[in-house]
């Protein structure tokens, strides 16, 4: 019954009375659909009255980025829902532009990557420590180990191999880690995510990174069989960074873990607290849970 209900109406009894904090989202080249996800991630943040979301859409693949100068100080989260994959990465940023983003997060900004935004800048060092682990992008044993959860901690896997990789979309469950942090608090400790990629095989730099949630890549589904990030945060500087690997598409997007982690990890990016309740509507270990978007 709940996945008929509006968006509008599941998320009024968790509303926060707090007045809403900026956030600005970042589109425009992805080799995603960033045209339908954007709004789906603006709906999802505003409601609940956490964040009045602006979106910024960078100019069209192959034109000029040598303007693309945001002003990101006013902000208190950046949402990136952006890569590039055109030809010699094409859309890496101006110096000026990579300098003012570390400058934000450094003093302090709020960072959410958003599933294939980790795929971006692979050779944009310091980018890939803001978001500890990427993918693809020609990504090796050079930017870092991979990140597994193994015999009950961190592993840390400095063996060689590919960056980046993911089977077909199945729905698969989520395990958390660590059950203490203020995005995962009351959460329960497995729940079904709907039908999704998951994404294995990223490596990074991986530093100040807190493992928050994993899935098991599964053989059957061409996956590695290892316990592979899901959620985690990093720490630049003063800057606190949420990066999930979920959400490759709106019907992904439906799934009430996505929408609860995103809503939970972007208040905590921001303001370093989480204050939303758990909804009733949180996926259990074996059903999905959907809504609807407007
Ligand atoms: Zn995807």
């Amino acid at each position: 019954m709940l996945r008929f209900l509006p968006l509008t109406v599941l998320l009024f009894a968790g509303a926060v009375s707090a007045a809403p904090k900026k956030a600005l989202i970042i589109d425009g080249r992805n080799n995603h659909d960033w045209k339908a996800t954007t709004p789906v991630l603006k709906q999802i943040l505003e409601e609940g009255g956490l964040f009045k979301v602006e979106v910024l859409t960078a100019p069209p693949d192959n034109a000029s980025l040598a303007n693309f100068k945001p002003d990101f100080a006013p902000y208190d989260l950046i949402v990136l829902n952006y890569n590039d994959f055109g030809p010699k990465n094409a859309g890496d940023w101006p110096q000026a532009t990579q300098e003012a983003f570390l400058e934000y997060v450094r003093k302090g900004g709020g960072v959410v990557s958003y599933h294939a935004a980790d795929n971006a800048f692979p050779k944009w060092v310091e980018f890939n420590k803001v978001i500890g682990l990427g993918g693809w992008s020609g990504r090796n044993e050079k930017d870092g180990p991979y990140i597994r959860w193994k015999d009950g901690k961190v592993f840390r896997d400095m063996s060689p191999g590919r960056g980046g990789s993911h089977g077909p979309r199945h729905s698969f469950v989520i395990e958390i880690r660590e059950p203490n942090h203020p995005v995962t608090k009351g959460l329960p400790l497995k729940f079904m995510h709907h039908t999704d990629e998951l994404y294995d095989r990223l490596r990074g730099p991986a530093e100040n990174l807190e493992l928050l949630a994993t899935a098991f890549s599964a053989p059957e589904q061409k996956g590695t069989g290892e316990h592979e990030p899901m959620l985690f945060t990093i720490r630049y500087g003063k800057g606190r960074i949420f990066h999930t690997t979920l959400g490759h598409d709106v019907e992904a997007m439906r799934c009430v873990g996505f929408i609860v982690t995103l809503q939970r990890g972007s208040e905590w990016a921001a303001t370093g607290k989480v204050k939303q309740k758990v909804p009733k509507d949180f996926p259990a270990a074996d059903k999905v849970s959907l809504r609807d978007f407007r």
